[in-house]
């Protein structure tokens, strides 16, 4: 298998204040693996840990524990950072600077030379849909444009690696998607992207793997479709469905609600699924539907936080 482009191994990070009295542990253990042209999404909610693990592959912050790599080289190398654009949570550009004298900042610090950059300036505002503003103020700026600015900047110098923080945070609905096709571009072009955001919508929307942090811990990782095939609900059209079978079906474990005319189902397994289909058959019933029901990312989401808060009671 080819070398992972983002790689954290067993990461934690125990934050420790001044006098050791009070310490805050943002990541417990997390395994991270993105791979070129794939968009990864750290989806949880605030406090959840997400910040400080981009902080750490930047090498801003440094890990108690664990590892982190990029290209395969560790993070505490400045090396390793040479191929990496990043965009801040919350950042902010002097209002006084216009879009080209932003990016012309910025690929500066990168080592970019002035020809280079005459060429790559408008290309890239181009690709964010700012071309009309080149020579604009950035505090003219609404704050989806802000943003694709923040994007440009990350951009600037051909990076082959993104590290986003809330990149939509704040940004209206058109605004989101016009970033989300963008990122889906740069990730075919073969970028590697990982991307924070609390918002859920934007991850399910954006990415093709996500990770769910809850308290420094990863509570579930994989690809959209699994993370939301893994309740296993379905919906079953049965008649006649009368409340001694919906009794019989709840009787062996299963719960059950009535919803426009249908039954919708949650089971163990398949075997606890085909034994409702033998009670309801065995009672007389005729099957006209049955069909796996998918939870949105919501639902796994809010299943898993709430999950988590239960436990935490139980400790
Ligand atoms: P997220 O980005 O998911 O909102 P963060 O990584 O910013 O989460 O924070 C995770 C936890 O670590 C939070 O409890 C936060 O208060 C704490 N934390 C973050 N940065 C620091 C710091 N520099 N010093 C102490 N605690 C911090
Ligand atoms: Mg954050």
């Amino acid at each position: 298998m080819e070398t992972p482009v983002i790689e954290a191994e067993g990461l934690s990070k125990i934050y420790t204040s001044r006098f050791g009295t009070r310490n805050v542990r943002a990541l417990d253990g997390i395994d991270l693996s993105v791979g070129p042209g794939e968009v990864f999404g750290l989806l949880g909610p605030n406090g959840a840990g997400k910040t400080t693990a981009v902080k750490i592959l930047l090498g801003l912050t440094r890990p108690t524990g664990g590892s982190a790599h990029l290209f395969g080289i560790p993070v505490a190398d400045p090396k390793s950072r040479q191929r990496v654009g990043y965009l801040p949570e919350g950042h902010r550009f002097p209002g006084y600077l216009t879009a080209r004298q932003t990016l012309s900042i910025f690929g500066r610090m990168s080592g970019m030379s002035r020809s280079d950059l005459n060429a790559r300036i408008p290309e890239l505002l181009a690709r964010v849909g700012l071309s009309d503003w080149l020579d604009v103020k950035v505090k003219k700026f609404s704050k989806g444009m802000t943003q694709r600015l923040g994007l440009a900047s990350a951009l600037v110098h051909d990076p082959e690696v993104l590290l986003l923080d809330e990149p939509t945070d704040g940004v209206d609905p058109v605004g989101r998607r016009e970033i989300r096709d963008l990122l889906r571009g740069e990730a075919s072009r073969g970028r590697a992207i990982l991307l924070n955001s609390h918002l859920l919508s934007e991850i399910e929307l954006t990415c093709d793997r996500v990770a769910v942090l809850r308290k420094g811990r990863v509570a579930a990782q994989g690809s959209i479709a699994d993370l939301t095939a893994q309740g296993s609900r379905y919906r079953m059209a049965v008649s006649p469905s009368d409340e001694t079978m919906i009794a019989a079906f709840r009787a062996s474990g299963a719960s059950v609600e009535r919803r426009n005319g249908h039954l919708l189902l949650t089971t163990r397994d398949l075997e606890h699924l085909n034994a409702l289909v033998d009670t309801a058959r065995a009672r007389g019933g005729v099957l006209s539907e049955l069909s796996p029901v998918r939870s949105s990312l919501e639902d796994v989401f809010v299943d898993l936080v709430r999950t988590g808060e239960e436990e935490d009671k139980v400790q």
